[in-house]
């Protein structure tokens, strides 16, 4: 009997230092250094965050996404997913432990396909936490499509050279380094024709057009770059993994970066939901409390269902991708995780949000970002509609159709097919009557 939801106390003494430390040490970071995550530290704030990250490390906590062979310390996804959840409460947390996206995909497709000398110039700098990285993939007349990118590396000697547009490259301006998809051979499809390439964002011809922003963001100011790469010449070794190979490498990334999404949304729906339940039981009106109205417990029970159901399912697949150890026999559970988390954080932060009434649409609440944030995740590393699609087709590869033209279930055959297996009793029966 191998099922169990326990976690060994050993571990859970660690998840329950995280949270306390997460609530004291890490959350003042998001109110003092808001949307700063992701600014290379200066003077003032090192002397703060280095600290907070030793001590991180020194509980062991530090950048666990990657197993030991991989430079990380390897607990696994499953009990990643029990830490991210605690993390997902804090835009800061994740950076404390060094578990950031897009920074754990790029790492990781690092430590699987590149060579000695990549892993020592990005993958260290990375794991350490004194870099940040960019995942170049995204173009503006492609969008979701990999098949109508036109992003082109062509050789040059001993070099490469890329020339095109991406766009919606996040952190690309403070990123130490840029992982560039580029089609290397127009003549073949786009699964066997892309190649991904490392390249130092410092190199010449690469230009950041704009800093797009997201709603809140000040006009002209934002995370997410428009990029040029104008004649931008990389040596032959920035290829990463095998020319021709750049969706086999897309795949590795974007499979943990969006369990990795869904593990921390657990968190912050569940502060959505603590808020909506401290709210109904201290606010009164009409001669009762919130708590007490048959509209706002409905709300309460709705939203206790859908987060108790999305976080079983998002343990349950780290579960298969700790027992598989291969992102590709999850795929459908990862893309179903993708699909249903925004409405998960959407439903129970919008219910939240209603039940704080007019101070729950102001910015002095976090309630209106997380449903920006569920709107983000409905985009970010691909458009629900996809994923449905994903989920759809693996679904319909474990089912097969029937060639009668009744369904398998149709009632009159089954009758029939179960009177004749009991037909010695049944005429029995019928004979003693
Ligand atoms: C906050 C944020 C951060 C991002 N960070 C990065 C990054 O770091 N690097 C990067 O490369 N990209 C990044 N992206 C880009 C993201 O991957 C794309 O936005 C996404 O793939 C969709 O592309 P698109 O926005 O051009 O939409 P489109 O491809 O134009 O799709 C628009 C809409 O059309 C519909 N649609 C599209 N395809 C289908 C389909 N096959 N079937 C049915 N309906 C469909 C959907 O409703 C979809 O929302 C980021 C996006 C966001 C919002």
């Amino acid at each position: 009997m191998a099922w169990d939801f326990e976690t060994d106390p050993e571990y859970q003494a660690k998840l329950d230092w995280a949270d306390a430390f997460v609530r004291a040490e890490v959350e003042p970071l998001d109110l003092v250094f808001a949307d700063q995550q992701f600014v290379p530290l200066d003077e003032a704030r090192r002397k703060i965050v280095d600290p907070l990250k030793e001590e991180v490390r020194r509980q062991g906590l530090w950048a666990t996404h990657l197993g030991p062979e991989l430079g990380g310390q390897g607990h696994g996804q499953l009990k990643l997913a029990l830490l991210n959840e605690i993390l997902g409460r804090s835009q800061w947390a994740p950076i404390v432990f060094g578990c950031q996206a897009p920074d754990t995909g790029n790492a990781e497709i690092i430590a699987h396909y590149g060579t000695p000398a990549q892993k020592e110039r990005y993958l260290a700098p990375l794991l350490a936490g004194e870099i940040f990285s960019s995942y170049s993939m995204t173009e503006p007349q492609a969008g979701a499509d990999p098949a109508r990118f036109t992003t082109r590396a062509t050789r040059d000697g001993d070099d490469w050279v890329i020339d095109g547009w991406k766009f919606f490259s996040s952190n690309a301006r403070t990123a130490s380094f840029l992982i560039v998809m580029a089609v290397t051979d127009p003549e073949v499809s786009a699964y066997e024709g892309m190649s991904m390439f490392l390249v130092p964002t410092d190199t010449p011809g690469v230009e950041i057009v704009r800093d797009v922003g997201l709603f809140g963001d000040p006009p002209g100011e934002g995370g997410h770059a428009l990029i040029r790469y104008a004649g931008v010449r990389v040596p032959a070794d920035a290829l990463l993994g095998a020319e021709g190979g750049a969706f086999a490498v897309a795949q590795t990334r974007l499979g943990g970066g969006r369990i990795h999404h869904a593990m921390r949304t657990i968190g912050l729906a569940q502060k959505a939901f603590d808020m909506m339940c401290e709210r109904a039981l201290s606010r009164e009106t009409a001669g009762s409390r919130l708590a007490d109205k048959q509209f706002v417990q409905g709300y309460i029970a709705d939203s206790y269902a859908q987060l108790v159901q999305f976080r079983l399912f998002v343990l349950h697949t780290a579960w298969k991708i700790d027992k598989y150890d291969d992102y590709r026999r999850v795929r459908k559970d990862i893309a179903t995780a993708k699909v249903v988390m925004p409405t998960v954080l959407h439903d129970i932060a919008w219910r939240a949000m209603q039940v704080h009434g007019a101070l729950g649409v102001t910015n002095e609440l976090p309630l209106f970002r997380m449903i920006h944030g569920a709107a983000v995740m409905g985009l970010a590393d691909g458009p629900t509609e996809v994923h449905k699609v994903t989920v759809a087709k693996q679904v319909l590869r474990d089912h097969r159709p029937t060639d009668d033209i009744w369904p398998s279930e149709w009632l009159p055959q089954k009758r029939a097919a179960a009177r004749a297996k009991f037909a010695d009793h049944l005429e029995l029966e019928v004979g003693n009557l």
